[in-house]
């Protein structure tokens, strides 16, 4: 789920500053000229408009596998989380679109209701793989939630490391706690049934450590 990253020409820099001149402008009103505050870069808009197709993967998948296996299953464990963290990500997705709407960007997702839907089609692809191998059995779908969250927790890392807008950074941190909690949830119930959860994506040293620390409270935006 490698991210392609779009060229940043300096013609696109120059017309979104020259575009969006009110970021520049600040509240100094002409004091300060020099110091101005930083424009979305065309990566950051990238960035933004895929998490929020991410965000909708992890709910696409979690309202999809929670109603699968509660039709068979009943009220499983699996069943549960999904359906409670399906809700995290759905204030996840309102957060990251919040941002595309302050930034004047499209929004990829052109119906929310329709669960399976991506403009990205690596995203299109992982929904139905991921969905077929958490119908294979309740741990399965366990799992499935386990690497989503691991792949978050590394794609916001990324975008962490490459944003210079502090209000992108905060909401990033924030869905990062987010998924952190969620790894938790996800690893404490297959160590439940399998005795330990086997990273997938991160370092295991990485993902002991988030999983042995407590849940947090993770901040706004
Ligand atoms: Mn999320
Ligand atoms: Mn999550």
């Amino acid at each position: 789920m490698k991210k392609s990253i779009l060229p940043l020409t300096l013609s696109l820099i120059i017309g979104l500053a020259a575009a969006a001149p009110s970021f520049a402008a600040g509240g100094n009103s002409g004091q300060n000229q020099s110091i101005q505050m930083p424009t979305l870069s065309a990566q950051d808009g990238h960035e933004l408009t895929y998490m929020r197709e991410e965000e909708k993967l992890a709910r696409d998948v979690y309202l999809t596998l929670s109603d699968y296996w509660y039709t068979r299953s009943g009220n499983l464990p699996v069943v549960t989380v999904m359906q409670n963290i399906a809700q995290a990500e759905q204030r996840h997705m309102d957060q990251v679109e919040a941002k595309l709407e302050k930034y004047g960007l499209p929004d990829p997702v052109v119906d929310e209701n329709q669960l399976g839907g991506f403009v990205n089609p690596e995203l299109a692809a992982l929904y139905n793989e991921l969905l077929t191998r958490g119908q294979k059995s309740p741990l399965d779908a366990l799992l499935v939630g386990g690497l989503i969250e691991e792949v978050d927790i590394q794609d916001l890392k990324e975008s962490i490391e490459q944003t210079k807008l502090a209000d992108l950074d905060r909401m990033y941190e924030s869905l990062m706690c987010g998924s952190r909690n969620h790894l938790r949830a996800f690893a404490s119930q297959v160590a439940a049934t399998q005795g330990s959860y086997v990273a997938q994506v991160l370092p295991q040293a990485e993902v002991n450590a988030i999983i042995t620390s407590s849940h947090e409270r993770c901040g706004g935006r």
